[in-house]
Order: C-alpha cells, then sequence, then structure tokens
C-alpha cells in the first residue's frame, strides 16, 4: 500500500490499472520524437508503460476519492478497472467514501462513479458520497453534441446518472481548510489539479494536466486527445514550474503507479525524483 501524508492529510495510491501506450496513437504529432529521444523506455512492442491511479484522501475529518479510474465496463482499447481491490486492500468500504472529486469527465477518471445492478440499472457505486465537480467542466460535456455522441458512453453511464449527488463549483472555492482547486484548462475545458497544503507542507494531485514525465523536458508534447493542446501545454509548463520552485509533492495518477515524487531541477533542467 503506497501512503504518504502531507501534515495532516493522508494520501493513499489506489491503482485501478496499468496500461501500456503507444506514442503513435497517444501523440501523434510528437511520436516519432518521443521514440527517437526515449525508445530506451519502451518495451519490446514500442509500448511505454502508464498506470490509471485513485488517490484516497483522508482529510479534515473527511474521507475523499480524487477521481474513479476505468470503471466495470468493457472500453475499446481499455482494460477493465480494479479500483474495488484497490479499495478492499486498503480496508476502505465504498460507503466510507464522504467526498468525490473528478479532475476533469474523461472515461479514466469517472468509470467507478456507476455500475450496474443484477438488472442493469444504473447505481452509484459510492452510496452516500457527493461528488465535487468544475461547473464549466459539467456544463461542457453534457452539451448534446458531446453528451449523444457515439463514442461517449461513459458521459451517459458515468456522469449524467450522478446528477443528483453531484455539486458544481468554481476553482475558486476550497474543497476544506487544507484542499483547494488548481485551474489548469486546456486537457479539458474545466480540468483541476488538487493542492494540499498542510502544516507547512505542499503537494499537488495533477491529474491529467500531465500524463507522462517526458513533458518536463516537452510541455508542448500534448496528447491528441488534450481539447486545447496549446492551453494545456501552457498550464503543464506552469504546474511543473510551480512544483519545482517550492519542492511540494508530486502526485500524477498516469505516471507509474504510485505516481508520488518531486520535480527538481539539475543542470537547468527539470527533472523527476519519484518519492
Ligand atoms: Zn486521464
Amino acid at each position: 500500500m503506497h501512503r504518504i501524508t502531507i501534515g495532516n492529510v493522508e494520501v493513499t495510491a489506489l491503482l485501478d490499472t496499468n496500461l501500456l501506450m503507444n506514442p503513435r496513437h497517444f501523440m501523434p504529432a510528437h511520436a516519432d520524437e518521443f521514440v527517437k529521444q526515449y525508445g530506451d523506455q519502451a518495451d519490446a512492442r514500442g509500448l511505454y508503460p502508464m498506470s490509471i491511479t485513485c488517490y484516497l484522501l483522508r482529510s479534515a475529518g473527511k474521507t475523499l476519492l480524487v477521481d474513479t479510474g476505468l470503471g466495470p465496463r468493457s472500453r475499446p482499447g481499455f482494460p477493465k478497472g480494479q479500483l474495488p481491490d484497490a479499495l478492499k486492500a486498503a480496508n476502505v468500504d465504498p460507503g466510507e467514501i464522504d467526498l468525490i472529486v473528478n479532475t476533469h469527465l474523461h472515461i479514466d477518471h469517472v468509470g467507478w462513479n456507476t455500475v450496474e445492478d443484477e438488472g442493469g440499472k444504473t447505481q452509484v457505486f459510492f452510496p452516500k458520497a457527493t461528488w465535487i465537480i468544475q461547473q464549466n467542466e459539467w456544463e461542457y460535456w453534457m452539451q448534446p453534441e458531446f453528451l449523444e455522441a457515439p463514442g461517449n458512453d461513459h458521459l451517459r453511464e458515468c456522469v449524467a446518472p450522478i446528477e443528483g449527488h453531484a455539486k458544481l463549483v468554481s476553482a475558486e472555492s476550497a474543497l476544506d481548510e487544507h484542499l483547494t482547486f488548481i485551474p489548469t484548462p486546456g486537457h479539458t475545458p474545466g480540468h483541476v489539479a488538487i493542492g494540499i497544503a498542510s502544516q507547512g507542507e505542499r503537494a499537488v494531485i495533477v491529474g491529467d494536466a500531465s500524463h507522462h514525465p517526458v513533458q518536463l523536458e516537452h510541455p508542448d508534447w500534448s496528447p491528441a486527445f488534450d481539447v486545447d493542446p496549446v492551453l494545456s501545454a501552457e498550464s503543464r509548463d506552469r504546474l511543473f514550474d510551480e512544483a519545482a520552485a517550492d519542492g511540494r509533492t508530486w502526485i500524477a495518477g498516469h505516471w507509474q503507479h504510485p505516481g508520488f515524487g518531486r520535480i527538481v531541477r539539475l543542470e537547468g533542467k527539470r527533472v523527476f525524483q519519484a518519492l
């Protein structure tokens, strides 16, 4: 079990699944350079390890979950998620979760929001939780052109059904005395990172502001699925610099599990040091 504390906030990494990433699908505009510069990190098939990690937080007397992984359904090109096994290993029942924060509303961050019961009826998987979602993120994806699009089953299955359980907020609101939102738009319009500050210690849960450590050197290598790749590169670059400047703990759900470390400057370059 990978667990760290940031002052009075406890952070436990819960693996939903590991993935193998193909740069030709993931960032086709930069795939040639990716392979040229980082080919030594690939496996025999030219694939690169990534993870989908959710984070369980204990903060200010509440239990929170940041992102809910891929979920139980078969999705083209993705494995099924295993978050319930990780929760069990951490001795946490889904009914104990008070708040769920979806950093944004993509398929690999909302999967366990809901499950289907034996009768095929959609139920929330966390029966007592309130979902905290950015209002602009919700409004963007709930537009009919996205909600009704054939490839967006996850919006119909995992996002729309939680409406009665969700509180829509702006990034200026604080989650509690230790937890804030850090607006990091670009990947999606309402994407947020989560800032943690307690007892003089700091951390950031980066969400999809960055998918892979190669972006430390190449913040402009935006994945194909960034809604605004220029804006996402700016958000990513800023988040890296802020983390390097004050040494806050870096918590990245798509970097290799558990995704805990620090961004440091070595000889003028930003470098990741895993915890
Ligand atoms: Zn993601």
